[in-house]
């Protein structure tokens, strides 16, 4: 049988190996990496001179996210748009029940609009409150393909978690083979450093990092995972911020807990002197930019393989929503727009700057997102069996970031004006060329929510 694609000429890389093979696709899956040269198919792409890298996993992507009185810009077909431009070809979205919702049917009608992507989606359910149809409805939703669990231990009144629900709903998903991933930042310790700053007068955009210190999370941290430890839980710590909370649960990991990090590119790349700038505003995120000593601190462990995966936490608001309560950090949308930017400005940053190995670098944008989601080998590597998302990626390219440049539905980039070395060429979602050269070549949604498969009973990712 004549193949239908073949990505001849390239270097593929995976997660533990890289070196020169052809991709065969046949029928939207990987179906062989050839010796080069040896293989044939109606449809050739000439990736030489090119690596060849599993389609990003984004593990964290807030699509049309309600929080307070916003609503980010973005649906499935925007988001997953841009998702493609930068090299992602999976999503991972949140369903976060508003007051009165139940996880279920918030989980179930957001799961419906994947098929608007572009590119396939997975989900994460959420639990704010615990009550006796919760077991049930986890039960139910781990069954589907729902396996990872939001949590937050902040937002008090919205989607903050007491410590109950918190204990009961990692018990319960334990059993279940779920996993909680958890949103980390101690509230009352969050409130007294908020206090304090408005007493002062300074609870404005400038005054983020101040309003949100980093022994909010260390804290929450620590209880998170003794409690993790005690009930023998998998839990996965979302955009950890510093390298102190990291430490912690590489530290548990050691002694055997499953618990894994993750870090988010803003937090990797960016420092709080933005919120010194012209536009603080822009850069209001929780937790919030560290200083650049932590920053160098926290990317560090990149190296080290202590951190597990890197999101984005995408979240696309615009300039006018985040301006338009600005002398309050406590009423400000937060997040920052990065589905697009996370793996060129992750490549450059770190790949070519400073040297973090490339096979690394699908690790952790690809391989580990989709082994923590459930989604892998479908999803994060080129192996045969995994569905054909794969990006032709130009090692060399130069380009500068632009909010015109890119494809979220906002009008600005924490990165503007920065130059990336690296850029995603040609990028095939289920065999299908979606971006040729860098431009939309086939923007017909055929998305579809992946159902995660349940955990096993041993730890997801393995460290050296
Ligand atoms: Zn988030």
């Amino acid at each position: 049988m004549t193949a239908d694609v073949i990505v001849r000429g390239g270097t593929v890389v995976e997660a533990g190996w890289t070196g020169r093979a052809d991709v065969v696709i046949t029928g939207g899956t990987v179906t062989a990496l050839a010796e080069p040269g040896t293989a044939g198919a109606r449809t050739e792409i000439d990736a030489s001179g090119r690596l060849v890298l599993p389609g990003g996993v984004d593990p964290h992507c807030h699509v049309g996210f309600t929080s307070g009185a916003f609503t980010s810009l973005d649906d499935y077909r925007r988001c997953t748009t841009a998702a493609v431009h930068g090299g992602t070809t999976t999503i991972v979205d949140f369903a976060i029940p508003r007051p009165g919702e139940n996880p279920a049917d918030v989980a179930y009608a957001q799961r419906a609009k994947a098929t608007e992507g572009l590119c396939d989606s997975a989900l994460h359910g959420c639990v704010v409150r615990w009550d006796d149809t919760v077991p049930e409805q986890l039960a139910a939703l781990v069954a589907d393909g729902v396996t990872t669990f939001k949590m937050f231990t902040t937002y008090r009144g919205e989607s903050m978690a007491d410590e109950d629900t918190v204990l009961r709903t990692m018990t319960s998903l334990a059993g279940l083979g779920g996993m909680v991933v958890i949103h980390c930042e101690a509230d009352h310790i969050i409130g007294d450093a908020q206090d304090r700053c408005a007493a002062a007068g300074r609870i404005g955009a400038r005054d983020m990092a101040a309003s949100r210190p980093a022994l909010a999370e260390t804290a929450s941290v620590a209880e998170v995972l003794a409690i993790a430890e005690a009930v023998d839980a998998p839990v996965y710590f979302v955009h950890q911020s510093t390298a102190a909370a990291v430490e912690l649960v590489a530290a548990a990991r050691r002694r055997g807990v499953r618990a894994y990090s993750e870090a988010v590119a803003h937090h990797l790349v960016l420092d709080d002197s933005a919120y010194a700038g012209e536009h603080p505003e822009r850069f209001v995120c929780c937790p919030p930019l560290r200083p650049a000593a932590d920053v160098e601190a926290l990317g560090r462990h990149l190296f080290t393989g202590e951190i597990t995966t890197i999101g984005s936490d995408h979240c696309c608001y615009d300039t006018g929503q985040k301006e338009s309560r600005q002398a309050d950090v406590r009423a400000m949308p937060n997040g920052l727009p990065g589905v697009e930017t996370r793996m060129p400005v992750i490549f450059s940053e770190y790949v070519v700057r400073r040297g973090l190995p490339v096979t690394r670098f699908v690790e952790l944008t690809a391989a580990a997102p989709a082994r923590a989601n459930g989604l892998y080998p479908r999803k994060g590597t080129l192996l045969p069996g995994a569905d054909a998302d794969l990006v032709v990626w130009d090692p060399a390219a130069r380009w500068r970031v632009t909010a015109a440049g890119l494809h979220m539905a906002t009008d600005y980039t924490p990165y503007e004006g920065m130059t990336v070395t690296g850029r995603p060429e040609t990028v095939l979602v289920g065999g299908r060329v979606v971006i040729e050269n860098g431009d939309l070549a086939d923007p017909a949604p055929r998305g579809r929510h992946i159902p995660a498969a349940p955990f096993p009973s041993r730890a997801l990712v393995s460290h050296a």
